[in-house]
C-alpha cells in the first residue's frame, strides 16, 4: 500500500502521511520496543503488543489510559517534564537514554527502561510516539563494564609489578604505585614527561623498534629487559613484559606494561661471575680470567698489530712476613700490593693474581722496549713503598720478569713461561728488579737447574771453601773476630757469588751439609789464631747460619762435638742468623739462643735493620752483637736523615746493651762517623776483604788504623 502510494504520488510526503492513520498499528507492531500513540494529554490512542506484554497489561486496559499509569508515583514529575519539554517544541524529539527510568508494571513491579518520543502530524493534527525500551541487559553489561574496570583499575594499582599504561605514541597515561616506587618518583613527574627522564642513558629509545611492530601488527608481546635510573641515581634493571590491549574489533587501545625488578638477581649474578673469575681476596681477574684475556690480547695484537707487554711479579721472600707476622698481616700486604699494581697501571691493563704471592700485568698498545721498562720500574716503584698494617711498617721488595710481543711472534709463544724465565734471572741477579727476557735465557736457566747438580757435587769435588773477613775494635783497629763466610769456585765459571749458591741450596737439604761444612772449618781455623798480647782475648770467628740450619735441633749437638773435637771454647764461635730467621718460630728461637749460651756460644743478629724487627723482639732475643746492615751505612752518606738513622740505630743497641758492628764500612767518612756514635765494631773493605784462611793469621796480627 505504501509502495502504491509512493508510485501513484510521485513520493509525495502529503499523499503519503494521508494514509498513515491505515498504517499506525502496523507501524507500532513492526518496532522493537514498547510503543504508544498519545495525544497532548498524555492519553495513549494506540500501544503495541510489546508494550502490553512489557507492562503486564492488555492493549485494551492501556488505550485510553493516561501515560501516568505506566510512571512510577516517585517519577510522575519525569512524565510531566517529558510533556512539557515536547509542547514547547513538538518538532523535538526527545531521547532519554541515560537517566534512571522506570515503567511501573501492571503487578506493581518495574523495568529500567530507555525512552524516547516523536512527534507524529497526522490529518493536520500532532500526536506524539513514545517509545520505551526494556535496558536491563544493557545496564547489566554497562555494570560489568564498570565493574571490570574497577577490578582492573585494583588489579592495576595495588599490583605487587611495577606497571605503566602507554598510549599508541608510547608515553605514558597511567602508571601504578609500584613502578613510582621504582623508579623514585612521583605520579606527576612521569605522566606526561619524556621517559628519558627515568630511562638509564643507554636505553633511551631502545623499545622503540618493537613498540612499532607491535603497531603493525607484526608480533603481539614483547619482552626485554631495561634499565632505568632511580631519582637517587641508582640503576635499576627491570625485565618488562609489554601486550596492547585492544577493542572488540581488535585495534590497538593502549600498551599495558608490567615489570619486574631484577636489580638485585642481575648484581648476584654479576658477583657470582666476578667470584667465578676474580681472586676472593685482592679482587684482581684469577687465572682463568686472565687466560681468557691474554688469548684475546694474542688475537688482537695479530689482528691488528702494535706490541703487547707481560710482566710477572713476584713478592721478595714473602715467605718471611707469613712466618714473622703471621698470615692475616701477609694477606693484608698482598691485598695493598693489588691495589697499588692497581693505581700504577691503566684500566685497560689486566692484572691477575697468579699465585700466592705472584701478581701478573699484561699490556697491551705498548710503544716499545722503552714504555715497557718503564711500567717494569713503575711496577716495582710502588710496590716498594712502606706499607703500613696495623702498627707495622713493612718494606716490601719485589722482583719482576717482563716480555714484549707483537704481531710477528709465534703462535705456540709462551709467554707466561718466558716472563717466568726473566723473572728467575731476576731473582738470581739479587732481587729487587727487573729483567727482561731475551731469546736464550731459557738456556741460561737450564744452565741453572744444572748449576745447582753442579752444587751437590761441588762439596765432594772441594770446590767449596771458607773465607774470613776481620772484625774490627773500631776504637782500636784491632781485629777481634772473623767472619766466616763460604766461597764455591766453579771449574768453569770462576767464583759464584754465596747470594746465588747459598739460596740454591737453601731450595734443598744441601744446605745443611753446607752448614756443617762452614762450622767444621771456622771452628778448625779458629783455633790456630792467637792473639798478638798474652793479655788480650784471641779472635772470635762467626758462622753465618740458615734459617732451616739454625732450628734444626741436631744443631747444638754438632756444635758441640765441633768444638770439643777442636778444642775451641765455646765463647770463640759467634753464631750469625737473620732477623727474618730469628723471628721464624721465636719460641724455638729463644729456646736455642738459651742452648747456646749453655755452650758459651754466642748469636749475633745479622743485617739488622732490613727485616721486621720489632724492638720487643729484640729486647727478647737479646743477641751479643747486633750488625747493621751495610744499607745504613752506604745511605748515610747519602742524607742527614739516613745519617741520623744510623746514629739511632747504634745508640739503640748500646741503650740495650748489646755489641754494636757496621757492616760494609768502606771508607774512612763513614768510620769517622761510626765511631762519632760509639759503635764498637766494624767490618769492610776498607780494613778487609773475606781473604782464605791461609791468610788470617796475619790479618789477626794487624792493627788498623783507625
Ligand atoms: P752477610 O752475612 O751479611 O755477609 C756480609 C757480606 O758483605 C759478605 O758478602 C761480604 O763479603 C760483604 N762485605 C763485607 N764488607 C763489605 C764492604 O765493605 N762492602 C760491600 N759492598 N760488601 C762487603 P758475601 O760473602 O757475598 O756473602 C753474602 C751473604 O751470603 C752473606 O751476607 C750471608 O748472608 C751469606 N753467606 C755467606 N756465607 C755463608 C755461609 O757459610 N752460610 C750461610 N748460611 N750464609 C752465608
Ligand atoms: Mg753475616
Ligand atoms: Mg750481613
Amino acid at each position: 500500500m505504501i509502495r502504491d502510494s509512493f508510485s501513484g504520488h510521485g513520493g509525495s510526503e502529503v499523499i503519503f502521511l494521508e494514509e498513515i492513520p491505515l498504517s499506525w498499528q502496523g507501524l507500532l507492531e513492526a518496532m522493537p520496543d514498547g510503543a504508544a500513540i498519545m495525544d497532548h494529554h498524555g492519553i495513549m490512542h494506540n500501544v503495541n503488543d510489546v508494550l502490553s506484554r512489557m507492562t503486564g497489561y492488555t492493549r485494551e486496559e492501556l488505550v485510553g489510559q493516561h501515560v501516568q499509569i505506566l510512571v512510577p508515583p516517585r517519577l510522575s514529575d519525569v512524565e510531566g517534564e517529558a510533556r512539557r519539554e515536547y509542547l514547547d517544541d513538538p518538532a523535538n524529539r526527545i531521547i532519554w537514554n541515560d537517566r534512571e527510568l522506570y515503567v511501573l508494571r501492571k503487578d506493581g513491579t518495574e523495568i529500567p527502561i530507555d525512552f524516547a518520543m516523536s512527534p507524529i502530524t497526522a490529518d493536520g493534527k500532532l500526536w506524539a510516539m513514545g517509545s520505551i525500551r526494556d535496558n536491563r541487559a544493557q545496564r547489566r553489561a554497562e555494570r560489568a563494564r564498570v565493574e571490570a574496570e574497577q577490578h582492573f583499575r585494583l588489579a592495576f594499582e595495588d599490583n605487587m609489578a611495577p606497571m605503566v599504561l602507554t598510549d599508541r605514541q608510547n608515553c605514558a597515561f597511567a602508571v601504578n604505585s609500584a613502578f613510582l616506587n621504582l623508579i623514585g618518583r612521583t605520579r606527576e613527574e612521569i605522566i606526561g614527561s619524556d621517559s628519558k627522564l627515568f630511562t638509564y642513558p643507554d636505553d633511551n629509545g631502545m623499545s622503540e623498534g618493537s613498540h612499532e611492530q607491535m603497531l603493525a601488527g607484526e608480533i603481539d608481546h614483547v619482552r626485554y629487559v631495561k634499565r632505568y635510573l632511580h631519582k637517587d641515581g641508582r640503576m635499576i634493571i627491570a625485565e618488562v613484559s609489554k601486550t596492547p590491549a585492544r577493542d572488540d574489533a581488535g585495534n590497538i587501545l593502549y600498551f599495558i606494561i608490567s615489570e619486574r625488578d631484577i636489580t638485585e638477581e642481575r648484581n648476584l649474578t654479576e658477583q657470582l661471575s666476578h667470584q667465578a673469575l676474580h681472586d676472593p681476596m685482592t679482587g684482581l681477574a684469577n687465572r682463568a680470567l686472565f687466560e681468557d684475556r691474554l688469548t684475546q690480547a694474542k688475537a688482537r695484537v695479530e689482528r691488528q698489530g702494535g706490541n703487547c707487554a707481560l710482566f710477572l711479579i713476584d713478592l721478595d721472600d714473602f715467605k718471611s712476613v707469613n712466618d714473622t707476622h703471621g698470615h692475616l698481616v701477609g694477606d693484608d700486604l698482598l691485598v695493598q700490593v693489588a691495589h697499588r699494581l692497581i693505581g700504577a697501571s691503566r684500566s685497560s691493563d689486566t692484572l691477575c693474581r697468579f699465585g700466592g704471592d705472584e701478581f701478573l700485568c699484561l699490556a697491551e698498545g705498548i710503544a716499545g722496549e722503552e714504555e715497557m721498562e718503564l711500567i717494569a720500574a713503575r711496577l716495582l716503584e710502588v710496590i716498594s713503598h712502606p706499607t703500613e698494617i696495623g702498627r707495622l711498617t713493612i718494606e716490601q721488595r719485589a722482583s719482576l720478569g717482563a716480555v714484549m710481543w707483537g704481531d710477528h711472534c709465534a703462535d705456540d709463544l709462551d709467554v707466561v713461561h718466558d716472563a717466568d724465565v726473566a723473572l728467575y734471572e731476576a731473582k738470581r741477579l739479587g732481587k729487587g728488579r727487573y729483567v727482561v727476557y731475551e731469546s736464550g735465557m731459557h738456556q741460561w736457566v737450564v744452565a741453572e737447574n744444572s748449576l745447582a747438580n753442579q752444587l751437590r757435587s761441588a762439596l765432594g769435588d772441594n770446590e767449596l771453601s771458607m773465607h774470613y773477613q776481620p772484625i774490627v775494635q773500631l776504637s782500636t783497629g784491632r781485629v777481634v773476630g772473623m767472619e766466616a763466610l763460604m766461597r764455591w769456585r766453579h771449574p768453569e765459571r770462576g767464583w759464584v757469588p754465596p747470594d746465588v749458591f747459598i739460596a740454591l741450596a737453601e731450595q734443598s737439604d744441601l744446605i745443611m751439609d753446607f752448614g756443617e761444612f762452614a762450622l767444621h772449618e771456622a771452628i778448625s781455623t779458629a783455633t790456630s789464631w792467637k792473639s798478638p798480647g798474652s793479655s788480650v782475648i784471641e779472635p772470635y770467628v762467626t758462622v753465618n747460619m740458615s734459617a732451616r740450619q739454625f732450628h734444626d735441633p741436631e744443631l747444638v749437638a754438632l756444635i758441640e762435638r765441633e768444638l770439643a773435637e777442636c778444642e775451641l771454647p765455646g765463647d770463640r764461635l759467634i753464631i750469625e742468623i737473620t732477623e727474618s730467621a730469628a723471628l721464624f718460630e721465636i719460641s724455638d728461637t729463644l729456646n736455642m739462643i738459651e742452648r747456646l749460651r749453655n755452650l758459651g756460644v754466642g748469636v749475633a743478629l745479622d743485617d739488622f735493620g732490613t727485616g721486621f724487627s720489632s724492638l720487643a723482639y729484640l729486647a727478647r732475643l737479646n743477641p751479643i752483637i747486633i750488625k747493621i746492615d751495610q744499607s745504613f751505612v752506604r745511605s748515610s752518606n747519602e742524607s742527614l736523615h739516613d745519617d741520623r738513622l744510623l746514629e739511632t740505630i747504634v745508640s739503640l743497641g748500646n741503650n740495650l746493651g748489646m755489641t754494636v758492628l757496621a757492616e760494609g764500612i768502606e771508607t774512612t767518612d763513614q768510620l769517622k762517623r761510626l765511631q762519632d756514635y760509639s759503635c764498637t765494631l766494624g767490618q769492610g773493605f776498607l780494613f778487609s776483604p773475606a781473604v782464605p784462611s791461609s791468610e788470617t793469621v796475619k790479618l789477626i796480627a794487624r792493627t788498623f788504623k783507625v
